[in-house]
């Protein structure tokens, strides 16, 4: 299948790109100093990727490698990671890569609640930006953020809706499958689900766009013509 770029980034929103958006979100992260994480690190890592991508990779926090080049997924969890992009064709510069935290937790720890909820607002604003048909969330923490409650094993390989209207595809994180080798064939299996699941994301957002222009049209057409934005002002003032 061809990589997965979308025109969804492509279209500027609000007064900058996504490109510009995304950087100014980098710049604030590397900069932060919102939760106790800061001062153990060397670099944040902000994220990186392909800004018009319709897939948003999720993974946990830094590691070693990370935190000393600022880069998500470089380590050997990475390595894994672009093993999988390539078994479907893709390739890491056809995806966004970014994690919950964006600072690496101290001896690689989970990331605690309050240092995920300090950092929430980036990756909040990442995806306003990106506009990504698919999330992919990359083991535990992250698939706790779109879906809380849900359970790896029951959830991996699967597209789900998350409550907050995103397309999710929850795979195991790849530093896992270093050290449980069964986890291995599990990724691969999984990510071979990957590229239908996006198809079915980007039809599932097709429709309901449709949908909703057709019912904006009917509005308008029961309504008749509005009043300019000025005149509503003016009728709320008096
Ligand atoms: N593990 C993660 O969750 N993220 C990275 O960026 C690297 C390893
Ligand atoms: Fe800021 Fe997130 Fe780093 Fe905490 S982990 S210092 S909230 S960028």
């Amino acid at each position: 299948m061809a990589p997965p770029q979308g025109c969804g980034g492509a279209v500027p929103s609000g007064s900058m790109g996504a490109e510009g958006r995304l950087a100014a979100i980098a710049d604030e992260v590397r900069a932060c100093v919102r939760c106790s994480l800061a001062s153990r690190r060397t670099l944040a890592v902000p994220g990186e990727g392909n800004v018009l991508s319709d897939v948003l990779l999720v993974g946990e926090g830094p590691g070693a490698r990370e935190d000393a080049t600022g880069r998500p997924f470089v380590g050997p969890a990475g390595q894994l990671l672009d093993e999988l992009l390539r078994s479907i064709g893709w390739a890491r510069a056809d995806v966004f890569i970014t994690n919950v935290v964006k600072c690496r937790p101290p001896g690689n720890r989970d990331p605690q609640p309050e240092e995920a909820a300090a950092c929430a607002g980036y990756l909040d604003r990442q995806e306003q930006a990106l506009d990504p048909a698919v999330i992919v969330t990359l083991g535990r923490h992250s698939l706790q953020r779109y879906l809380p409650g849900a359970r790896i094993g029951g959830a991996h390989g699967r597209l789900r809706r998350a409550p907050g209207g995103q397309f999710v595809f929850p795979m195991y994180h790849p530093a896992a499958a270093l050290h449980q080798a069964s986890l291995r064939e599990t990724l691969f299996h999984d990510v071979r689900g990957l590229p239908s699941a996006l198809l079915t994301a980007r039809a599932a957002i097709d429709d309901e766009r449709m949908t909703a222009v057709a019912a904006q049209s009917v509005a308008a057409s029961v309504l008749g013509p509005q009043p300019a934005a000025d005149d509503v002002e003016q009728m709320t003032l008096f």
